[in-house]
């Protein structure tokens, strides 16, 4: 059995009908820019996303950069950002001249440890940037209320967590910046590059519709110095079919999901994930722990199982932050996370057949021993 980490063709083939007929629609209606589908899509995802607006942009990463820039954060000033996670959350901050001042992550959720923010505030901190890792939402109850007394803006990367509930309530509700990406393989991906902000704020919205188009709405005004970062109406109307099924889709994930944790929980030198009893992830990725991970990625790939590591290197790390010299050693968490995380396949498409086939090979796998074997055992 060959099993890819993902197939995203499989979740056309479900749609075509409808994606066919959309595309049809953008392209006899000689609009490709600026249309009804954009703001037919900002209407919808701003519902699903339980907030009051929604701006579509060009990517996830402008969806990060266009926030931080609408609410005026600039040269100088810091954004606390998660030591573990994907390199485009520290990119923003750096794209717009910020500071990314990285925090270790907690090791049930992978995301910001709230316990550890307050004392990595200075003078010049203005933002928290957590990010909904792997579809797993930060603790933004605790967050908020250390942003509100520092004064602090919080921009959420939900890249990973579209559709995802944080005390019943969807990620992106009653968020300043929500950020989320349309990138292909996110759990509601565009046929390329997409990306969106959700917001509580009219003014906000604004500016980052500015923003998105040269500083203009209104042809040749342009009152800002903007870029081009704008969704294109095919895009706009693919994400429209798509966004009527990602509950159902998402919870698809939640069943493989369920599958993982069933078989796999027992392992010994396996750490499943395991979400907190206020969180429904969205399970963009089932990333476990593995203490011989390099061993279990090897064994499933000669079961056929395609995995991925997210991330095999720290953003500290780098080169690309090179310049901020910090060194091995400086976030331990994130670090031995590096050596330890494994991506399943998972999506709305894996079928049971090949959840199963997955955790056999693992439970196979010398790199896992069931419990009550003679072993090691992997606490955290
Ligand atoms: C995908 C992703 C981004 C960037 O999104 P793009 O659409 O690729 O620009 C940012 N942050 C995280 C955590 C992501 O997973």
């Amino acid at each position: 059995m060959d099993v890819a980490f993902l197939d995203l063709s499989a979740a056309y083939l479900e749609l075509r009908a409808d994606i066919d007929q959309a595309c049809q629609r953008v392209l006899g209606s000689g609009r490709y820019l600026h249309g009804p589908e954009n703001e037919a899509f900002e209407k919808e995802f701003a519902t699903y996303c339980e907030n009051a607006y929604c701006v579509t942009v060009g990517s996830g990463c402008d969806a990060l950069e266009l926030s931080l820039l609408a609410l005026g954060i600039g040269r100088g000033d810091e954004v606390i950002v998660p030591s573990h996670t994907f390199i485009a959350t520290w990119l923003a901050v750096s794209k717009v001249g910020a500071i990314p001042v990285p925090v270790e992550p907690d090791q049930v959720t992978y995301t910001l440890d709230p316990g550890l923010v307050e004392q990595a505030i200075t003078p010049r901190t203005v933002a928290i940037l957590p990010v909904h890792l792997y579809g797993h939402p930060a603790d933004l109850d605790v967050l908020r209320p250390i942003a509100e007394r520092y004064g602090l803006a919080i921009v959420e990367d939900a890249a990973q967590a579209v559709g995802a509930r944080h005390r019943g309530r969807r990620i992106g509700a009653g968020s300043t910046a929500a950020a989320f990406s349309f990138y292909p393989g996110k759990n509601l991906g565009a046929m390329g590059d997409g990306g969106a902000v959700v917001t509580t704020d009219a003014a906000l919205a604004r500016r980052i519709r500015l923003l998105r188009n040269y500083g203009s709405t209104e042809k040749y005004v342009h009152e800002i110095r903007g870029t081009n970062a704008r969704l294109d109406e095919l895009q706009a109307a693919v994400l429209r079919v798509k966004l009527t099924h990602l509950d159902e889709w998402n919870t698809r994930r939640s069943a493989v999901a369920a599958i993982y944790r069933a078989e796999l929980q027992g392992l010994l030198g396996i750490v499943t994930p395991e979400p907190l009893p206020w969180a429904e992830p969205a399970w963009h990725l089932y990333v476990l722990r593995a203490q011989d991970r390099d061993l279990v990625m090897r064994d499933l790939e000669a079961a056929g199982v395609h995995t991925l590591i997210h991330y095999p290197t720290p953003v500290h790390l780098s080169p690309a932050y090179a310049d901020m010299e910090l060194r091995k050693g400086a976030f331990p968490i994130a670090e031995a996370l590096s050596r330890e995380v494994l991506s399943l396949p998972i999506g709305p498409h894996l079928s049971t057949a090949a959840a199963n086939h997955i955790v056999a090979a693992i439970a196979r796998s010398s790199g896992a021993k069931r419990l009550g074997d003679a072993g090691f055992e992997v606490r955290y």
